[in-house]
C-alpha cells in the first residue's frame, strides 16, 4: 500500500458520440476525503465524465474503479447500474433534482432515506420488521434535517421553500443516500456571486465526511476552496494539481484561463 487512499479511479476512460470523442482516455484518481474541482471550457466533457462515473451513460472504453464504504482496493463498477452505484456510495446532486415539490421537506428527506435502506435490507425482510425500520428511518430523517438546518421548516412544502432552503434540501436529499463520493454538477448555476459562495460553503460544511467532485464555473472560488483541481480540455485531462499549481500551469493558461 502507498500513502494515498484512492476512492475513485478511472483508467483510459473513453466516451464517443458517433465520431465525436467527448471523453478522451481520462485517468482520474480521487483521494478519499478530498475536495476536487473539475474545470474546463464549455464542451470540455465535464458533464459527460460525471455521467460515466454515475452510470447515466455507458462507457465506450476504459474502466471505473470505486472503493466504496470500506478501505479496500477499488473494484470495477464500470458495468453496474446507476442504482447500484448509489447503493455503493456514489451520490449525485443538483442537475438531477430529486425533490418532490408537492411534498414537505421532511417527507422528501424520509423518502430519500427509505430508498437506500429498502434496497439494502430487501423488501421481504422490511415487511417483517416494519416498526424497527420506521423508527430508524424517522431518526435518520431528523438527524439529516438538523444537519442541513431545516428543522424549523420541516413541515413546509418543498415548492414553498425560499431559495437557500431549497439548496439545503437538495444537499439533505443527497446526504440521505449516505454517499461516500458526491458528484456536484454546477450546484450554483444561475446564482449570484454571494449565493454561489454561500452554497459552496454550505456543501463543504455539511458534506464533511464525503469525497467531493465539483463542477463549478467560478474559478476564483474553485481556487480558494478546492484541495485539488483537474482541468479538462477537448475531453482530455489537461492538468491536475493544487490551486497554486493550476494557477501557474502554462498549458492551463493557454487553453483556458486566457493567459
Ligand atoms: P461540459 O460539461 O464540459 O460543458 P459536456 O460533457 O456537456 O461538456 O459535453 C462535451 C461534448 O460532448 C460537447 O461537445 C457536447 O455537445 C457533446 N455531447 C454531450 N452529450 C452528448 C450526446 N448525448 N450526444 C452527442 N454529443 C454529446
Amino acid at each position: 500500500p502507498n500513502n494515498t487512499d484512492p476512492i475513485l479511479r478511472t483508467e483510459g476512460l473513453v466516451k464517443r458520440f458517433g465520431e465525436f470523442t467527448a471523453t478522451d482516455h481520462v485517468d482520474l484518481e480521487l483521494e478519499r476525503g478530498e475536495f476536487r474541482s473539475l474545470i474546463g471550457p464549455n464542451g470540455a466533457g465535464k458533464t459527460t465524465l460525471f455521467n460515466l462515473i454515475s452510470g447515466a451513460l455507458p462507457v465506450t472504453d476504459g474502466e471505473i474503479y470505486f472503493a466504496g464504504r470500506d478501505d479496500e482496493e477499488p473494484t470495477a463498477i464500470t458495468s453496474l447500474s446507476p442504482a447500484e452505484r448509489v447503493r455503493r456510495g456514489i451520490g449525485r446532486s443538483f442537475q438531477i433534482s430529486n425533490i418532490f415539490g408537492g411534498l414537505s421537506v421532511r417527507e422528501n428527506v424520509r423518502l430519500a432515506v427509505q430508498s437506500v435502506n429498502r434496497e439494502e435490507i430487501g423488501l421481504l425482510e422490511s415487511l417483517f420488521r416494519p416498526t424497527d425500520r420506521y423508527d430508524e428511518i424517522a431518526a435518520e430523517t431528523e438527524r439529516i434535517l438538523e444537519r442541513v438546518g431545516l428543522e424549523s421548516v420541516a413541515d413546509v412544502t418543498a415548492n414553498a421553500l425560499a431559495y437557500g432552503d431549497r439548496r439545503r434540501l437538495e444537499i439533505g436529499v443527497v446526504l440521505a443516500t449516505d454517499p461516500e463520493l458526491v458528484l456536484l454538477d454546477e450546484p450554483t448555476a444561475g446564482m449570484s456571486v454571494d449565493e454561489t459562495r454561500e452554497t459552496i460553503e454550505l456543501i463543504q460544511n455539511v458534506l464533511v465526511d464525503q469525497t467531493l467532485l465539483l463542477i463549478e464555473h467560478d474559478i476564483e472560488l474553485v481556487m480558494e476552496l478546492s484541495d485539488r483541481i483537474s482541468v479538462l480540455n477537448h475531453g482530455e485531462l489537461l492538468a491536475e494539481g493544487t490551486p497554486n499549481q493550476i494557477a501557474s500551469n502554462q498549458a492551463v493558461q493557454d487553453a483556458y484561463l486566457g493567459g
